[in-house]
């Protein structure tokens, strides 16, 4: 039987307890200093990190910088396909570390093609990295720019979780998104604002690209508040369940 006065009395000790946010994309190896801006992330509320790959040398770089709490995710994306030769390499950096949970960020990205041969290429190469994401049953972290429909038809060829990255769809693709999960950045845009009104909080995650994007990952604070305000919550329940979605995607 539930003890009603203990779960109560758990659940108060959760929202007391401080909500750490977690950026569930960002590229951790590209600062001068990665592990001070680590250090200073988790002094500010921050409680996963999950850094991306793309290219031969960030996936080497990723599988040194990972530790407690930073994750890291390893591919090759569509701006580094002269690294095609590295997708063989993958298996063996995830086998040989724990906290590489998944393979991105990956996808298809028109605005890079230059030529429709190059896009082509790219299709192989992501269907190359889905087939070894659901053969070893690992997530998926998805780059798509201008190319959401190929996106969700090559995908639909696996039995795959998939979050899309700096989601820039709107309320009609967010139709389109069958299970997948969606990825905020720090950054309004009003097509991004209808699809986060479409689609339930248990599919966002909260990101910060940084530092592309956002400075670094505490601007991950943004992206909660840009969320909040969309959807009517307060920004701790935003950053707490969030980070329920990271953790329950990536299996952490
Ligand atoms: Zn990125």
């Amino acid at each position: 039987m539930v003890n009603v006065y203990q779960s109560t009395a758990t659940f108060a000790s959760q929202i007391n307890r401080e909500i750490g946010y977690a950026d569930a994309h960002c590229h951790i190896n590209l600062f001068d200093e990665p592990f001070k801006v680590i250090e200073n992330a988790f002094l500010s509320g921050l409680e996963i990190i999950v850094s991306s790959g793309g290219s031969a040398k960030d996936n080497k770089e990723i599988s040194k910088i990972v530790g407690q709490r930073v994750f890291g995710v390893v591919g090759i994306d569509p701006e580094h396909i002269e690294d095609k030769n590295s997708v063989k390499e993958l298996k063996g950096i995830i086998e040989s570390n724990r906290n590489i949970i998944g393979i991105g960020e990956i996808g298809l990205d028109k605005k890079v093609a230059t030529e429709s041969k190059h896009y082509e290429m790219q299709k192989e190469i992501f269907r190359e990295q889905l087939e070894l994401a659901e053969s070893l049953d690992l997530p998926v972290v998805i780059h798509s720019r201008k190319a959401l429909d190929d996106v969700l038809s090559i995908l639909g060829e696996f039995k795959i979780r998939a979050m899309f990255h700096f989601f820039e769809g709107d309320d009609k693709d967010i139709e389109k998104m069958r299970e997948y999960f969606i990825s905020v950045p720090p950054l309004e845009s009003s097509k991004r604002k209808r699809a986060i009104e479409k689609i339930g909080i248990e599919r966002i995650m909260l990101e910060t690209d940084s530092p592309v994007v956002g400075k670094d990952p505490t601007y991950v604070k943004i992206s909660a508040e840009i969320v909040a305000k969309i959807k009517g919550f307060d920004v701790e329940k935003v950053a707490y369940e969030t980070t329920e979605n990271v953790r329950k995607f990536f299996y952490i």
